[in-house]
């Protein structure tokens, strides 16, 4: 029986469809004839299909990495309606709950099971992954392997080195935005041959893409004739600024319009309110954060309108690709100025590490000896490097080979007795009453909370860590306890004999240097696709490597006639080397007193209000100079104050 045959068979038996959507076949093929392979689809498209249906025929275990617990959820709800013994370990489980799917997963009893691609920093869980035979690896938005995607994860640059490690004979990269360059990085990553990635086209014929120059002062008005006319359609305005959501809902709620702001600032509960609201069309028009739209399957929006430049071409894709889902003609349009182009820009700046903290970070670790112990929002604050770029730097030191993730604890672990003392030991006998007595005894008690001295409990019981924290799991799911477990501390191996520090320093501040520069690119050509003289769908199928989109379709503003061009606004001066200094002298001082380096790139990020821990630690946004040129090109401001020391 040809594979071919078989998957179709399958696609009917199964999943109850006739036929297959655009790519799924092929890539479907080339895993049940043992390849790895990639599907590059958009949104949508049923990129899932393509590993449900392999797992069902492989002989063991698919693992599925995804980023999302709501994706992870909508996948699992799909695989049980369809009889396909699928399961999560994931954050929302407790022990037991966790200790069960491991168990079913040991017995071959679970097709499918998904994880986060931070559950494989777990010692615990890859030695118990480790025992499991696995058919297949499939990566879920797996653009988040490139350091050149728009959306990069430290962690999920580890996932190849994990793949050979555990034997994963098979890989399935999964992605709806990536550009021939990242396609081609996360390829070569998992070794797949260019004949098993599959691309579907990116060009959608029923969306009218339009870019029009509006000035900031003119972006409120045009907004509210646009949406006079489109009044009773479903309509999504993407802005940057959880504030600017606000705002301009609320001048539209004021012009009758029924809309809301939508955005991560909101709880979750409220969130969930709007999103059903606008599923079923009692709210046309939502203004929200980028944070909306992930995992909303609304088939009938008929405008997304970007209020803000989106950050990059691929958010842009991402983000119009929401409209029109039922193939009816839908619109997007960009009111697009270059005001706030260095605000965009700044953001990327904020983020690079100095040398100075990357070496703090080689220090630490150096001082270690074998096991480096570390707490993120510590070593963050000392190394003043922000939490994500630390986690980026921590994964870079870890394929350097320097330091490998072993587990994680919380370093405090503190409870308050909901019974008396001799009914929490007398609910035990024998030797547990024995490890009870000298697990309390071991506690430092204050009035309320006792916190456990597990260095004590070693010594006087000689029982481990693990097992006094699996006994407070316990008495705290009994009700005897309110366990209370703070600050969480990762371990990692550290390399012996350590490599030398210093051509690893310089390696790191150039990796970081190109991601800085790409980072900067990525807006560079979000500008270009805008300011297209040709075909605006022609340039954005191009920029995801889609040559069969027309080169003229027609129906965006560029095919009108009406291509923008956006003027550079006038630009500032930087203000003069007495003020800079005057409002750079309350953060030098203030560094002085703590014993902390000043540098220029330091100086700039104050001057731009960029958020960075040593600016935290200062409370430097009470200081005079704070923001006052936030709306500088970053670089020159660094250059300006280079000169001033
Ligand atoms: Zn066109």
């Amino acid at each position: 029986m040809s594979a071919s045959i078989n998957a179709s068979e399958l696609l009917q038996q199964h999943f109850g469809f006739s036929q297959f959507r655009p790519g799924q076949q092929q890539t479907i093929e080339h895993l049940l004839t043992g390849r790895s392979a990639a599907a590059i689809f958009p949104t949508g498209s049923g990129k899932s299909l393509c590993y449900q249906l392999p797992a069902m025929v492989l002989p063991h275990l698919t693992l599925v990495i995804s980023p999302l617990l709501a994706l992870m959820q909508d996948q699992l709800a799909f695989l049980h309606n369809k009889g396909i013994a699928a399961a999560s370990i994931d954050s929302t489980q407790n022990f037991e709950q966790a200790k069960q799917v491991m168990q079913q997963v040991r017995a071959g009893q679970i097709k499918v099971l998904m994880i986060s691609v931070e559950r494989l920093k777990n010692e615990r869980f890859r030695q118990f992954i480790s025992q499991v035979p696995i058919s297949l690896l499939v990566v879920d938005e797996a653009h988040c392997i490139s350091e050149w995607g728009h959306n990069f994860r430290p962690d999920y640059l580890k996932l190849p080195h994990y793949c050979q490690s555990l034997n994963i004979p098979q890989v399935l990269l999964l992605t709806a935005t990536a550009t021939p360059a990242v396609i081609e990085d996360m390829a070569a990553k998992f070794q797949i041959a260019p004949e098993c990635i599959t691309t579907t086209g990116f060009y959608r014929s029923n969306l009218d893409l339009s870019v029009v120059a509006v000035s900031p002062q003119q972006r409120s008005d045009y907004l509210a004739r646009y949406l006079d006319k489109a009044r009773g359609q479903a309509a999504i305005v993407y802005v940057t600024q959880q504030q600017t959501a606000e705002q301009v809902a609320g001048q539209l709620q004021q012009q009758g319009h029924q809309v809301s702001a939508y955005h991560a600032g909101m709880d979750s509960d409220r969130r969930q309110q709007i999103q059903q609201q606008f599923m079923a069309g009692q709210l046309h028009c939502i203004v929200a954060t980028i944070a909306f739209g992930m995992g909303i399957d609304k088939a009938d929006i008929r405008h997304v309108l970007h209020y803000d430049l989106p950050k990059s071409v691929e958010n842009y894709s991402q983000e119009i690709g929401r409209a029109g889902r039922d193939g009816n003609l839908s619109h997007c349009v960009v009111l697009a100025n270059l005001s706030n182009r260095a605000v965009l820009e700044n953001f990327i700046f904020g983020d690079t590490p100095e040398p100075a903290s990357i070496r703090h970070v080689l220090d630490d670790i150096a001082q270690a000896g074998s096991q480096w112990e570390l707490m993120d929002r510590q070593l963050s604050s000392a190394s003043n490097i922000r939490p994500l770029p630390l986690r980026t730097l921590l994964v870079y030191l870890e394929m350097a080979g320097l330091i490998e993730a072993k587990y994680s604890y919380f370093a405090e672990v503190k409870f308050k007795l909901l019974v008396t003392e001799e009914q929490l030991i007398n609910r035990f006998s024998g030797e547990r009453q024995g490890f009870v007595t000298a697990l309390l005894q071991a506690c430092q008690k204050a009035r309320i909370w006792w916190q456990v001295d597990f260095d004590a409990l070693y010594q006087v019981y000689g029982s481990e860590r693990s097992r006094a924290l699996a006994a407070l799991d316990y008495f705290a799911e009994l009700g005897l306890i309110e366990l209370q477990t703070k600050q969480m501390t990762e371990v990692y191996g550290v390399a012996q004999p350590l490599p030398a520090l210093q051509p690893l320093l310089e390696q790191l501040s150039q990796q970081f240097a190109d991601k800085e520069r790409s980072e900067v690119a990525r807006i560079d050509n979000l500008l270009g696709l805008l300011q297209t003289p040709d075909c605006v769908s022609h340039a954005l199928a191009s920029y995801f490597g889609d040559h069969a989109a027309p080169t003229a379709c027609g129906h965006c503003s560029a095919c009108r006639g009406r291509a923008v061009s956006l003027p550079e606004p006038p630009p500032l001066a930087i203000a003069d080397d007495s003020q800079l200094s005057a409002w750079l002298a309350p953060l030098k001082q203030a560094l002085q007193e703590q014993q902390l380096a000043y540098s220029p790139r330091l100086g700039a990020r104050y001057l731009s209000a960029l958020p960075s821990p040593w600016l935290t630690k200062l409370k430097a946004s009470k200081m005079i100079g704070y923001g006052q040129q936030a709306q500088q090109p970053f670089l020159a401001l660094e250059q300006a104050l280079y000169k001033l020391t």
